[in-house]
């Protein structure tokens, strides 16, 4: 089940699925042209806003644990289509087998999360200053939630977020990456599919739009939105952040990562070398929370480098479809100049490069596979402070650990961290007030690979962000305090007094 029509025919798309548009879809995996799909225009796109805004009136008064029962559909129809989907994404992003169906099962995950809270959208009671007085707060439905986002995770965001949304009461509005929009409209069919066997579900409920940033930017300048979760390079929310403050809407940014693991003498070095592996390389440096610096204390560096040089030459980089791929293809023939354009300024900043080649050009003249490249650099330059989204690990040594910190948290983004050791202080003051200064702090795994369970984001640059669970769902509600008066009297808050005598 590789090529793209026997993918449709297991998700019961259709003969017809991807074969016309104005959008070429190349895969990664050969560079070739494997669909076409139609853009929307800002009518078709207006039209679809509107549509979510009149679900909304619908949907925001069925109960919330019935919501959570379209999810449920929603998710155990993903668990059928497991395999398919997941075959999909590898195709059309490049990602080995294994990432795919992970992918998919993080659907599945936030599905069951999603209905589990659909019967705990607990608000409080307050105790009131006055007598015969309740107070309480209620978290209500906010609106159509406009979902933006990025290649790299091409289903799973959109999961993260609608999930939620719809068991908060929200209708949906998802403009997934222009590069992966096949993808999106397999979900978006499977979606459809569970909604329409499902009475309340209004139409309208969860859209689709595909186009490239000026869609998206439509989006976010619709005073009907009231959420604007977004999801991609930080040079995207900087253009999307401040149109959405501009109209008083929120934004929910999920923006790029510059992830860092901090290795101490005590570190289980060979852990650590697996964790590194699968952070740096994994899905072939385009995960936000890919490993993207190494902090290791001069002690140990000389036994984990070439450890790690050891195994990153065992990684077997190719077709993501085969068994035993680790490292898949970069997304395009932009990501791959971008690639070399950072290893060029590294070694400019003195660094030395190992691996970062491209391979298997005479087979696949329109992809772009590398090796994975490991770059000792004598200082943190500007270059370790961008986020290159290719497999791209940069090596710099520590003595203190109050320096390690101080490199580690001196970039502009704040993802995700981890720190290998077993000295217990070292571990507590890397999760504690002045240690990492990211969204999320690993101790003895890697930055990437996150679960569902706890809120997903992180600071700085990142831009503040947080999806999936802990008490993420509360971005997709608006908040109500309401004090009811069971008394006879008028009392007022603060002791006023304010009669007419
Ligand atoms: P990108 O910023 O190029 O595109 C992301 C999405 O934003 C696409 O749908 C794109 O069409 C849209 N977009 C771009 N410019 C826009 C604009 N001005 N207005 C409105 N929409 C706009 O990112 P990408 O290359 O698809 O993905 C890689 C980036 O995403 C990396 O920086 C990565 O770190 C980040 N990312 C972050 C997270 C996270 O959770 N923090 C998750 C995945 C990816």
């Amino acid at each position: 089940m590789s090529s793209l029509s026997d993918i449709a025919a297991k998700l019961g798309l259709g003969p017809d699925f991807a074969t016309a548009g104005n959008r070429a879809v190349v895969s990664p995996i050969t560079g070739e042209v494997i669909g076409r799909v139609a853009d929307d225009d800002a009518a078709s796109v207006a039209a679809k806003t509107a549509a979510a805004v009149a679900a909304f009136a619908g949907w925001r008064e069925v109960p919330a644990p019935r919501r959570g029962e379209l999810v449920r559909r929603l998710g155990e129809r993903l668990r059928e289509a497991k395999e398919a989907l997941g075959a999909l994404v590898t195709l059309e992003a490049g990602k080995i087998v294994q990432e795919g169906l992970g992918e998919v099962q993080e659907m599945i995950d936030i599905c069951d999360f999603a209905v589990g809270l659909s019967r705990q959208l607990y608000g409080l009671t307050i105790a009131s200053e006055r007598p015969g007085h309740a107070m309480r707060e209620t978290w209500l439905p906010l609106g159509p939630v406009a979902v933006i986002t990025a290649f790299n995770f091409p289903v799973a965001v959109w999961s993260w977020n609608a999930a939620l949304a719809l068991v908060c009461g929200d209708s949906v509005v998802w403009k997934p990456s222009e590069k992966t929009p096949l993808t999106a409209l397999a979900v978006q069919a499977l979606f459809e599919k569970v909604a329409a066997d499902f009475p309340e579900a209004p139409k309208g409920l969860c859209s689709l739009v595909i186009g490239d940033a000026a869609i998206g930017a439509q989006l976010a300048r619709d005073e009907r939105i009231p959420l604007v979760s977004a999801t991609g390079s930080t040079r995207m929310g900087r253009a999307v952040a401040p149109i959405v403050a501009e109209r008083f809407g929120r934004s929910l940014l999920e923006l790029g990562g510059n992830n860092a693991m901090i290795v101490t003498p005590s570190a289980d070095l060979e852990l650590a070398v697996r964790a590194i592996l699968f952070a740096a390389v994994g899905t072939a440096g385009q995960r936000c929370t890919t490993l993207r610096r190494l902090i290791v204390h001069k002690d140990v560096r000389d036994r984990l480098v070439p450890a790690l040089k050891a195994a990153y030459g065992k990684v077997k980089i190719g077709d993501p479809r085969e068994a035993g791929t680790l490292l898949g293809p970069l997304i395009d023939g932009r990501s791959f100049e971008a690639m070399a354009a950072a290893l060029d300024k590294a070694r400019t900043a003195g660094g030395t490069v190992t691996g970062g080649e491209r391979v298997l050009a005479d087979r696949y003249k329109d992809a772009f596979y590398v090796t994975p490249a490991l770059v000792e650099m004598p200082a943190q330059a500007d270059v370790v402070k961008t986020e290159t989204f290719a497999p791209i690990l940069y090596v710099m040594t520590y003595e203190k650990f109050e320096d390690a910190i101080a490199l580690h948290n001196g970039v502009p983004q704040g993802l995700s961290s981890s720190i290998f050791t077993m000295n217990l202080k070292e571990a507590e003051r890397f999760t504690a007030a002045a240690g990492s200064d990211c969204g999320i702090a690993n101790v003895n795994i890697g930055p990437s690979g996150a679960e569902i369970g706890g809120a997903f984001g992180g600071e700085k640059e990142t831009g503040g962000g947080r999806e999936s669970g802990s008490d993420a769902w509360k971005a997709y509600m608006r908040r109500q305090t309401s004090t009811v008066n069971y008394s006879d009297a008028l009392p007022l808050a603060q002791g006023v007094v304010f009669d007419i005598g």
